[in-house]
């Protein structure tokens, strides 16, 4: 297990890294908030143990980030803030958990340990194509980290042709799998859908990547 620990205090980051190695995780340590969002991004984690009060970009900026770009590792927020609506902002910024300084180290062991078996059991990965990232759980979409508004239909059909990612897949299978097989209406739906999608996905960001192949079917192909 994998765990980012951001704290810019440095004693308590090295007492929280080495007591977590010696629980077995495998700890990486941030002092920083732009440090921290990059080795997010780039890093693969398990958990991310995060700090509210940062330099560079405070905990919640680098939270807010992280979820805009499509990272779902879970997140438990430091605060050291006295007030009531520490937790409601923690969590509306898409943390998971929260620990108000001071915490005791067994109840932060046992909080990451919840959300571990949490994201374990229950997240769906996230789907990537290129620099475009569905989340199946949430239905959110994102290009290069910016949000993207789509349909429940739009969503489905997106999902079907990334999980078929480089392969053409034809009308009549995308009928099937995306608007289930008893569906009796003009199979044109599929491209009218193509070319919400395209709208959306591809021409705001002066790419095409979803492709009609003549005769064959539909193809999304993030590459070159
Ligand atoms: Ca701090």
């Amino acid at each position: 297990m994998r765990v980012l620990v951001v704290e810019d205090e440095l004693r308590l980051a090295g007492a929280l890294a080495r007591g977590l190695a010696q629980k077995g995780f495998e700890v990486e340590v941030a002092h920083d908030g732009g440090t921290a969002y990059e080795t997010a991004v780039h890093g693969r984690f398990d958990a991310i143990v995060l700090d509210l009060m940062l330099p560079v970009l405070s905990g919640s900026d680098v939270c807010r980030r992280l979820r805009a770009s499509g990272i779902t590792t879970p997140i438990v927020m430091l605060t050291a803030k006295h007030g009531e609506n520490d937790e409601a902002d923690g969590l509306d910024l898409g943390a998971d958990d929260y620990l108000r300084k001071p915490f005791s180290y067994v109840v932060l062991l046992a909080r990451l340990n919840a959300l571990l078996r949490r994201d374990a059991l229950g997240r769906p990965p996230l789907l990537v194509a290129g620099d475009l990232v569905l989340d199946p759980a949430t239905s959110k979409v994102w290009r290069d980290g910016e949000p993207i508004e789509l349909t429940p239909r739009e969503v489905a059909l997106l999902a079907f042709l990334m999980r078929n990612e480089g392969r053409i897949r034809s009308k009549h299978d995308i009928l099937q799998q995306v608007w289930g097989a008893d569906f009796d209406r003009d199979p044109n739906v599929v491209e009218v859908y193509v070319g919400y999608l395209r709208r959306k996905i591809d021409q705001p960001f002066g790419i095409h990547t979803l492709h009609t192949v003549r005769g064959q079917g539909y193809q999304l192909q993030s590459g070159g």
